[in-house]
């Protein structure tokens, strides 16, 4: 049966390029009806911290992956890397050194890895010293803890990123001593910026988590990420995890590098953001807004589906969605200053806002329609545009340019709460 890991070290957050290790990891399980294993390698015990480790996890689970079985933990099997390791001493294939036990690499050997990505690579063994299996302080080294757990799990196919190249070779000898069956290797490009360096905080952030904070959905995350591996037939670019599943082919995965590209994540997001129905993402909204400081007590859950309604189709993320809608949600609203005073210094603007409100004033049924029709009946008269009163106006009672329809947004607000303003705005 294919057997597929994943393999975390708990010593920092869930960074982007792991995930979509992770990701691709679980589709080629999912898609061979295999098996896709979590091992936590927290072979480090200082700098391993079950703060980083449930956060890791919680990230999977909210990308949507699930893992068959129980994670496998590292740290409670350096018995079993020792006794491994001592069958090595006493084949006489290491050596001790110290409390340290060294691997001897036999010299002038070519290793040949039939990549699943990359092709056919080559490593010279006189490149390599001898290899540490297990450290003076009785830990076990990446490499050698790696080869011993995806041998005994039955791993099949070791799939991640371009980083471990150089480990793989090394870990083909231990394989061989130990007289142990190879998995299939297969190695990942890295995720590179738009500018071709590293990924970095300056690109839009490393971590699973600081996407799910700015207001990213899973499914959008998770979509990109298999795009920055893989180019799905067809040219198809929005595919949710479960459709991936049924198409996705190693075979077919990126070997260049790819490039990072926050707008096209943005983009992507606002796509999955249409998808979802208001009922789907007002407990997401809710936990956003609250997140960015918005008191919601007085905020009926009513009403911010109506406002979510008017707004999910103009944000690229949820934290877009409180920057947007602030005003509905506040007295104390940010305010666009230079289109506040492109519109609203003009005294017939101001002057058009004043005679707008005294006639909404006499409005008794306080609806978009009939908003509207006070507004252009205005306009007639005064021989103007609509728009040279809905711009202005939109500005005084929502502070933004932009934004859903005003006289959706007027009739949402409520009339005590228009004309107070559009009066603030003009007196
Ligand atoms: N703990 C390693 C890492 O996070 C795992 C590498 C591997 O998949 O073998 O990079």
């Amino acid at each position: 049966m294919t057997t597929v890991r994943f393999a975390p070290s708990p010593t920092g957050w869930l960074h982007l390029g792991s995930a979509r290790t992770a990701i691709f990891n679980w589709l080629y399980a999912r898609r061979t009806g295999g098996r896709f294993l979590l091992r936590i390698e927290d072979t480090d015990r200082v700098r391993s911290d079950v703060k980083f480790l449930e956060e890791i996890l919680a990230d999977l689970k909210w990308l949507g992956l699930d893992w068959d079985g129980e994670p496998i933990f590292q740290s409670r099997r350096f018995d079993f890397y020792r006794q491994k390791a001592n069958e090595l001493l006493e084949a006489g294939k290491a050596y001790k050194e110290g409390e340290a036990i060294i691997f001897k690499v036999e010299p002038g050997r070519t290793i040949e890895v039939e990549d699943m990505i990359h092709g056919r690579i080559m490593f010279e063994t006189d490149n390599f010293k001898d290899q540490v299996l297990i450290k003076s302080d009785g830990s076990p080294t990446y490499n050698f803890s790696c080869v011993i757990d995806d041998a005994s799990l039955g791993v099949t196919h070791v799939l991640r990123g371009d980083d471990h190249i150089t480990n793989t070779p090394k870990q083909i000898l231990f394989y061989e001593a130990l007289d142990l069956a190879l998995p299939r290797f297969g190695h990942m490009p890295l995720i590179m910026g738009p500018d071709g360096a590293k990924l970095s905080k300056r690109h839009g952030g490393v971590s699973v988590q600081e996407y799910k904070n700015e207001g990213f959905l899973p499914e959008a995350l998770a979509n990109y990420l298999i795009l920055l591996g893989w180019t799905p037939p067809g040219g198809i670019e929005i595919l949710p995890l479960a459709e991936a599943a049924k198409i996705f082919e190693i075979s077919s995965m990126n070997d260049v590098q790819a490039k990072f590209d926050i707008q096209k994540l943005k983009w992507m997001n606002g796509e999955h953001i249409m998808k979802r129905t208001a009922d789907d993402l007002l407990p997401l909204i809710k936990d956003q807004l609250q997140r960015d400081g918005f008191d919601l007590s007085a905020v009926a859950d009513v009403y911010l589906g109506r406002l979510i309604d008017l707004y999910r189709i103009r944000i690229k993320t949820l934290r877009e969605f409180g920057e947007l809608a602030d005003a509905f949600l506040k007295d104390e609203f940010a305010v666009d200053a230079d289109s506040w005073q492109k519109y609203l210094d003009p005294p017939a603007n101001r002057e058009n806002v004043r005679e707008f409100a005294a006639r909404l004033e006499k409005l008794e049924d306080f609806r978009r329609d009939a908003i509207e029709a006070v507004c252009r009946d205005l306009a007639r008269e005064r021989s103007l545009k609509a728009a040279d009163i809905i711009h202005p106006t939109r500005l005084a009672v929502s502070g933004k340019s932009k934004g859903a329809g005003l006289f959706e947004i007027m009739e949402l607000l409520g009339k005590d709460k228009v004309i107070l303003r559009m009066r603030g705005a003009v007196t």
